[in-house]
């Protein structure tokens, strides 16, 4: 065999993967394979003056490369077993907790020290939030900050490539069982390289990636589900009670009309509106700086509603897709609305946005979210922005910004068992690619999980 482990993905599961199997047995030959470039060749050609929006990259520097999906993201770590993904489903709620605090220190000890967690235990804003029929999720939340993550990621890939091979701009096209045990990867260059044991870690942009090799090695995989809402903005004043004491709060509600559940989601005070390229249709999302020289005055979070969908429809992803194309079509990309102009059922125009007195942090066209978001969706986000408004007076505002769509693409579930392996002996499937995971604290743990189970495996194995 080439090597005894084999990588596919360098994102957050990727990454600490590699950086435990390293802890535990550093003798180990292990290899990483990256559709992305390396950190810091990762370059968004949109600058805001020649590049002003999303010109669809082949590979999408925000989504691939050295530090995945999360490499320019917001790095919220956040320890809990309420939101970012089910692993506790697979390894148990403790343990869960444990990698995810074990993740916190190596990040702590590779550039994030000094970085603030913050909590949401006890708080009076929980009380606040039931009293208006809202409920406050429980979380500590690490928030890196785009620049610290940043800095964090360039500390572990320092420490790990004397070690691990790394193969950037590499995609693995084939991932076949060799007959007598192991795998053999396939390159888009057509080259072989063959491993004991892969961990297949390739997020969200590798979805359909993801379902092809289950359905060629036999693998099942279960429909899942796909959110999708707006992102808002507003001045940072009315939610600063919030994000000032806990930074991310994750508020859910349950509509009146429908009992839809609607939820906060990616809190980022004092951030930016971004767009993000997910298989070349544009959706938005955000971010914001530990760094105070980089804040704005507004702060931004998404408002998410769940779509699980029964037999026999089994496409979630594409239905998400098709709402995002719908936006894309009207709006060349993102539309932006003010909350006022959607309510009084017209479109924003660039003049109405120009009057405004939230200033967008993304360049988006003016335009009608209610053309683009299925009825049930966009009352249940109405009537949450109202709920908001009685315990942040001022979110229900007329200039309060709606960016849409947002969605959030899940990707189908692969069969796994409690070591998170396939029925492919020795092929394991981690982080977003696997479905169990929609987070960066979730994602790193299960790396860290594998890791100690492949160790585990190869160190006992009789010689
Ligand atoms: C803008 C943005 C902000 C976010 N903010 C947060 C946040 O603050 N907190 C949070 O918890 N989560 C956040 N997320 C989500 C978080 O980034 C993901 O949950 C996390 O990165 C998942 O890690 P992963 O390793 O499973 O996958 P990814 O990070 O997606 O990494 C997968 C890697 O695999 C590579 N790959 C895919 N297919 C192949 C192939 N065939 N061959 C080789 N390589 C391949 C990709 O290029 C990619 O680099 C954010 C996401 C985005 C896009």
């Amino acid at each position: 065999m080439d090597y005894d482990v084999i990588i596919v993905g360098a994102g957050p599961g990727g990454i600490f993967s590699a950086y435990e199997l390293m802890q535990k047995s550093p003798d180990l030959r292990v290899a990483v394979f990256e559709l992305g470039a390396p950190l810091e060749r990762r370059k968004c050609p949109i600058d805001g003056k020649k590049v002003k929006s999303c010109i669809k990259c082949k590979t999408c520097s925000i989504m691939s490369g050295f530090g995945g999906a999360g490499a320019f993201s917001d790095g919220k770590y956040n320890i809990t077993n309420q939101f970012g993904g089910t692993l506790y489903e697979y390894i148990g709620k403790q343990q869960a907790l444990e990698l995810m605090r074990y993740v916190d220190d190596i990040n702590l000890s590779h550039g994030g020290a000094g970085t603030k967690l913050y909590s949401t235990a006890n708080t009076a804003i929980k009380k606040k939030c039931c009293e208006n029929d809202l409920h406050l999720l429980d979380a500590q939340v690490r928030h890196l900050g785009t620049d610290i993550n940043y800095i964090v990621l360039e500390n572990l890939y320092n420490a790990l490539k004397s070690q691990v091979t790394f193969f950037f701009r590499t995609e693995i096209v084939n991932v076949e069982q060799l007959d007598g045990g192991g795998f053999s990867v396939t390159t888009a260059a057509e080259e072989q390289y063959t491993c004991t044991n892969c961990i297949v870690s390739v997020g969200r942009s590798g979805s359909k990636w993801m379902e092809r090799v289950c359905g060629q090695l036999g693998i099942r995989t279960l429909s899942n589900r796909v959110d999708i809402g707006v992102r808002v903005e507003l001045p940072a004043v009315v939610f600063s009670h919030l994000t000032d004491e806990l930074y991310e709060s994750k508020i859910v509600y349950r509509t009146k009309q429908f009992e839809d559940l609607v939820r906060t989601f990616c809190m980022n005070p004092h951030g930016v509106v971004v767009n993000e390229n997910t298989n070349g249709i544009v959706t938005v999302n955000g971010h914001s700086y530990e760094d105070e020289s980089l804040h704005t005055d507004n702060t931004n979070f998404a408002l998410l509603v769940s779509k699980h969908f029964s037999e026999p429809f089994r496409d979630s992803n594409g239905y998400g897709e098709s709402i995002a194309r719908l936006s894309n079509m009207l709006g060349g990309g993102v539309i932006v609305q003010r909350f006022g102009d959607l309510i009084r059922g017209r479109r924003s125009n660039a003049q109405r946005i120009a009057e405004s007195y939230v200033v967008p942090t993304l360049a988006a066209t003016p335009g009608d979210l209610s053309l683009v978001i299925p009825k049930r969706i966009l009352d249940g986000i109405i009537e949450m922005i109202y709920a908001l408004d009685k315990i942040a007076p001022g979110t229900a505002n007329d200039d309060t910004l709606l960016y849409g769509v947002e969605v959030k693409f899940y990707n189908m579930e692969v069969e796994l068992d409690t070591n998170l392996e396939t029925t492919a002996k020795g092929l394991y499937v981690i982080g977003d690619g696997s479905g169990v995971t929609h987070s960066l604290s979730h994602a790193s743990a299960s790396g860290v999980y594998v890791a100690r189970r492949i160790a585990e495996k190869l160190l006992t194995k009789p010689q």
